[in-house]
């Protein structure tokens, strides 16, 4: 089974009320062979809700405790990034996940890269709170621009 972001799957749950559907993730859906989380929901916002971005490193270093996940208004909203990245892990976990495709430059789901914690709409290399988690527990995440890659049985 996959656990897939679920703004890839259609639901418009990102920050501004959108989505980021991925046709291929979708399909994944309807045919049973995917199950979708959203860790910012289940770390107790809402939507809409005001961007956030990490400052200070990456999820590595929101988990460390030498970063931290800020809104854009300036609020500290790091224990609701790990609160949902633990709730994401449970899951991942509850359906014996292979691997996780998570939606890439987000500040819980990005696995490459993110935005760089200035507001600038600029990304550097890095991941987000969730992914650094799910990796830490020998859980394999890609983004949906890795879905080449993915092998579903
Ligand atoms: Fe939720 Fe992750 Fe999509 Fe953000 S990128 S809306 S946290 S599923």
């Amino acid at each position: 089974m996959i656990l897939v972001s679920s703004c890839l799957a259609g639901m418009e749950v990102r920050y501004n009320g959108t989505h980021s559907l991925n046709q291929t993730i979708r399909e994944l859906i309807e045919q049973n062979k995917a199950v979708s989380v959203c860790p910012e929901l289940l770390g107790g916002f809402f939507t809409p809700r005001e961007p956030a971005e990490i400052i200070g490193g990456d999820g590595d270093d929101v988990l460390d405790g030498k970063a931290k996940v800020v809104e854009k208004s300036g609020r500290d909203v790091t224990d609701m990034y790990i609160k949902g990245a633990y709730a994401a892990l449970e899951k991942a976990q509850d359906i014996h996940a292979t691997t996780v495709v998570l939606k890439e430059y987000s500040p819980s789901c990005g696995s490459a890269m993110i935005y760089n914690g200035r507001f600038e709409n600029e990304k550097m290399t890095g991941n987000g709170v969730t992914t650094a988690l799910l990796t830490r527990h020998g859980i394999r995440v890609i983004s949906e621009e890795q879905l080449a890659e993915l092998v579903v049985s």
